[in-house]
């Protein structure tokens, strides 16, 4: 029997692990909520595998020198990012490390989506005149998405899949990316930022967050977008300079922003403020704001992204278990 310890689990991924163990008898896999850190890495000792989800970075050797002697040689990831993990540390007790790199471009992507039409179509300011029972249309019509040019700044995994989508609702897709993909020549058309920026009624960012793309989008970058273009942001909040975003909504220079993502947003996002305050400036300002919405970073919780994220890393785990090398590991 090999026996795997998931630390950091949620409840939707108990749900995918316990539908995933009918299938794998000869597996048993227990679970825990905790982040694996100093105090919680002697949970791990008997068990062949360990897999974890989680935001802090493990940067004490303890933990590493910890998992190989208790005889583990791999830490599993179930999410993309792995800037938790020190690599060399883990390089250094012969753990091999792994992530999930793609768990559903499509999440994402779709999210896009129904942020865009719910700013196109005015919703936001449609939803709050109904709550207050005023059924009038003045400043509700709308523009038609197949009318309209969209363009994405990173066409990679999410960026191609947005394009895809737009594409097939009849909408004019640009996209600038270093990356020139020719399979996606049938769907969008490559141009330079400047183009984007100038003449996209939609511009959605898709990039990773890097030293070249920090604060990406500043006050010289809105400044040159027509005062009717949507911007959407479901990358990393840090692409946005958020105070330059904020004048930007508040002089009208674009109409409106939908955000997955904003700076400061990690101890905030997931956790429940209803009857607490929280500490961000800025989302307090966006989300008194008439023309942007806010969604918590979900842009990725779907079923498929869940279940892959469970399926793909624990396929990892009993790659390298068995001694065998995967296609994910990262040093
Ligand atoms: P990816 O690596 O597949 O694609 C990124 C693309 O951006 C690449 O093609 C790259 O060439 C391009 N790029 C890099 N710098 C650029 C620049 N300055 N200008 C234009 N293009 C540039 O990444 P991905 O998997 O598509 O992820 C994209 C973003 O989505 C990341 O920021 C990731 O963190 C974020 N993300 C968000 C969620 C969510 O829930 N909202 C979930 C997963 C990923």
């Amino acid at each position: 029997m090999i026996k795997i310890l998931m630390y950091n689990i949620m409840d939707d991924e108990k749900i995918v692990v316990t539908e995933w163990l009918k299938h794998h008898h000869d597996v048993q896999i227990d679970w825990n909520t905790v982040t694996l850190n100093p105090d919680t890495v002697d949970l791990a000792n008997g068990y062949d595998g360990i897999s974890t989800e989680q935001d802090n970075l493990i940067d004490d050797p303890i933990v590493y020198e910890k998992l190989h002697e208790f005889g583990i040689k791999q830490i599993t990831l179930r999410i993309t990012g792995y800037d938790t993990i020190n690599l060399p540390l883990a390089t250094q007790n012969n753990l091999k490390v792994t992530n999930v790199p793609a768990y559903s471009p499509r999440s994402v992507s779709e999210m896009v989506l129904a942020q865009t039409m719910w700013l196109l179509r005015n919703l936001h300011t449609t939803q709050q005149r109904v709550q207050n029972h005023d059924f009038t249309w003045d400043g509700l019509q709308s523009r038609e998405i197949h009318d309209l040019t969209v363009g994405i700044i990173g066409a990679g995994k999410i960026g191609s899949e947005v394009a895809r989508i737009f594409k097939a609702l009849g909408a004019t897709v640009l996209a600038a990316d270093p990356i020139h993909r020719p399979e996606l020549n049938s769907v969008l058309t490559y141009v330079d930022h400047e183009t984007i920026f100038k003449t996209a009624d939609i511009i959605t960012t898709h990039t990773p967050l890097l030293d070249s793309t920090y604060h990406l989008f500043d006050a010289a970058v809105f400044q040159q977008m027509k005062p009717s273009t949507i911007f959407i942001n479901a990358s990393r909040g840090s692409v946005v300079d958020t105070p330059a975003l904020i004048t930007a909504l508040k002089n009208h220079t674009i109409a409106a922003a939908g955000l997955d993502t904003i700076e400061g947003e990690a101890d905030i996002f997931s956790n429940d403020f209803s009857t607490t305050d929280f500490n961000n400036a800025y989302l307090k300002t966006i989300m008194a704001l008439p023309n942007a919405i806010m969604t918590p970073h979900i842009g990725f919780y779907t079923d498929n992204a869940i279940r892959n994220m469970v399926e793909i890393s624990l396929h990892d785990m009993l790659t390298i278990i068995a001694g065998k090398t995967s296609e994910h590991e990262l040093n």
